[in-house]
């Protein structure tokens, strides 16, 4: 995805039975590279980490719309 991916949108490199296509090649986007999972992010089901997930994509929407309006000034 070259302009990122939006929140709330499936990565487009994500596989139909939910694994990276791109996973350990060069072109993985260096955050999912950095990413460490850990307890508090993975708790104990699918629904809480999709969760945590959502929650850190709108934490980081709002983040850049904000660096997107500073930079139209
Ligand atoms: S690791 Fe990154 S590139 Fe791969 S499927 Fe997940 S979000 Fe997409």
């Amino acid at each position: 995805m070259p302009t990122g991916k939006p929140a709330g949108v499936r990565c487009a490199q994500l596989t139909s039975d939910n694994a990276c296509a791109i996973f350990g090649r060069p072109e993985r986007p260096e955050v999912c590279v950095r990413l460490r999972p850990n307890p508090t992010m993975c708790g104990n089901s699918r629904g809480h980490a999709l969760g945590y997930l959502a929650d850190l994509e709108q934490l980081t929407r709002a983040a850049k719309e904000c660096i997107d309006d500073f930079r139209s000034w």
